[in-house]
């Protein structure tokens, strides 16, 4: 087989293998190099999201949900589960079982599509040639016309509470412990803490969530904000704002730490601590030096609104790049390069990528936010409707949150929809619909929606953008 490609993608994270995948389609010979090693020593695809992230943690988020529920949701139903218990082993194996189903299941995809996968660490040279080393240190070279960068990030580490792998750990760490820890500390309140933090929560950890800033979770709306800090609190979460971490040292089998708040300096003991203050950009090296390949001052691939690095042939995706560490966003811009590399109309729409964070009650919104629209002195109509109103919420025992909708106040045109409550990660997609569509809060509002589902809180909001919900006051 000759080595020379039409594309070659450097990471097999979400960006980087359906990027490999859609170009592939498109009838362009592709490769996809990925350097990331499995539990087993072996090459697993997927990136951090299918290995240590995305998958993983909805694994564990929903098996410990499941356990959580025995003692907090059925009693309200009229059942009583004595003596559960978790078992640590089939708890962890099963999450381990489903990474290796999703990462088989690219190499299978490759295989179905013809890329070509390559084992080890792509450097990109000059002239849009990968070099390639292998674990055994074997090196190939392989060049293609274009190449797409998609080496992702990884966790930022604190210089005073250095990763060891065993008590201060990053997400991947957090994931596999082998024993609930009687104590977990967590450093930051941000996606990665709340999740994992809930996960070790439900299942008995005492946690402590360490937060640097003096308000909970900055980029939801503060409405929505202030209702999950309520229920997490509720749960057992123990959450500091504006406590920043001064020390954590490893002692024995304990970690102590020492924070600070206004009130000044705290000393805590726990038995594990995550680390989750954000993650950085990789690309340690994935450039030779003479590429012309910039990074700005974040460490980020600098690139346009085409993901195009301004080197002939060189693009590059997914959380490598600006804009959000989501895997849909990496995924979206890998099928819109491999699109515009062959020529066709590729489009990833900024305005309207969904966040979610799977806690419970799960948090999701698209748009702006309250006071994004304050600040930009956008005039607005706010519509809200409870889930304590809806009836199939009460049937489940999970009757908590709000649906939140923020509309144009001309031109009805909805700008942002906020969420806090059950399977909300499902009716963000609704609203981002509605908003692709350009559609104001009137059109959601004259849409039939099934009752009884949870979906009547969208329509709901949408009618109290006017004062006109039906099963609430106005
Ligand atoms: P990555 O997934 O990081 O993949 C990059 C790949 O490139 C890796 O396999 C890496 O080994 C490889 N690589 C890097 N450099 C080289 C090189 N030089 N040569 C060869 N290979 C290389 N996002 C969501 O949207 N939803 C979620 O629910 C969600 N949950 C998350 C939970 C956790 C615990 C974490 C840590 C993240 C989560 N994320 C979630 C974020 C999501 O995982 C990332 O946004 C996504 O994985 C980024 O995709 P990517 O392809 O850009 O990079
Ligand atoms: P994050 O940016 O979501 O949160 C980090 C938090 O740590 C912030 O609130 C920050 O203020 C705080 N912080 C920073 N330095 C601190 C310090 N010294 N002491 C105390 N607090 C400090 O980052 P993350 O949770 O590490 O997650 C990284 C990224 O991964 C997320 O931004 C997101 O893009 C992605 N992710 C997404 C999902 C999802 O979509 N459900 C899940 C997990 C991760």
């Amino acid at each position: 087989m000759s080595d020379k490609f039409d594309v070659i993608v450097i990471g097999a994270g979400p960006a980087g293998y359906v990027a490999a995948i859609r170009a592939a389609q498109l009838g362009l010979k592709t490769a996809c190099v990925d350097a990331f090693v499995g539990k087993d020593g072996k090459q697993a695809l997927g990136g951090t999201c299918l290995n240590v992230g995305c998958i993983p943690s909805k694994a564990l988020l929903d098996s410990s949900k499941q356990f959580y529920g025995l003692s907090h949701n059925l009693p309200a139903h009229g059942i009583s589960v004595k003596d559960a218990k978790v078992d640590m082993a089939a708890f962890i194996g099963r999450k381990d079982k489903i990474v290796k189903q999703f990462t088989g299941g690219i190499a299978q995809l490759f295989k179905a599509n013809k890329v070509t996968p390559f084992f080890g660490k792509g450097k990109l040279l000059k002239g849009n040639q990968v070099e390639i080393t292998g674990n055994d240190g074997a090196r190939q070279t392989i060049s293609a016309t274009n190449v797409i960068l998609a080496s992702g990030s990884v966790p930022i580490e604190l210089p005073f509470a250095k990763f060891d792998g065993k008590h201060i750990v990053d997400n991947a760490g957090a994931l596999d412990f082998t024993e609930v820890p009687k104590r977990l500390g967590v450093i930051g309140a941000g996606v990665i803490g709340l999740e994992l933090g809930s996960v070790w929560n439900r299942l008995g950890a005492e946690v402590t969530v360490i937060e640097a800033l003096p308000d909970f979770l900055g980029a939801a709306d503060a409405d929505i904000a202030k209702i999950a800090l309520k229920e997490f609190t509720k749960q057992g979460l123990a959450i500091k704002l504006g406590a920043k971490l001064a020390k954590a040292e490893a002692k024995k089998n304990e970690v102590h730490l020492t924070y600070e708040d206004k009130d000044g300096a705290h000393d805590l003991v726990v038995d594990k601590l995550l680390v989750a203050v954000g993650r950085r950009a990789y690309t340690d090296g994935l450039l030779a030096e003479d590429t012309g390949v910039k990074l700005d001052e974040r460490g980020r691939i600098v690139v346009d609104e085409h993901n195009h690095t301004g080197v002939d042939g060189v693009w590059a995706i997914g959380d490598a790049v600006r804009g959000p560490m989501l895997a849909h966003k990496g995924s979206e811009e890998g099928v819109a390069v491999a699109e515009w590399i062959a020529g066709k109309a590729g489009h990833v729409d900024f305005d309207t990528i969904p966040w979610v964070i799977y806690t419970e009650p799960e948090i999701a919104w698209a748009g702006k936010t309250e006071k994004q629209l304050k600040e930009e002195g956008v005039p607005y109509k706010v519509g809200t409707f409870p889930f304590a109103a809806i009836g199939r919420a009460v049937a489940m025992n999970e009757a908590v949150g709000q649906v939140k909708m923020l509309a144009h106040a001309e031109t009805d045109r909805i700008l942002g929809v906020h969420m806090v409550g059950p399977c909300v990660s499902e009716l963000i997609a609704e609203c981002v619909v509605a908003m692709e569509f350009k559609g104001s809060s009137e059109d959601l509002a004259r849409i039939v929606h099934a009752h009884p589902t949870l979906s009547e809180a969208v329509h709901e909001a949408a009618l109290s953008v006017d004062k006109r919900a039906i099963h609430k006051g106005n």
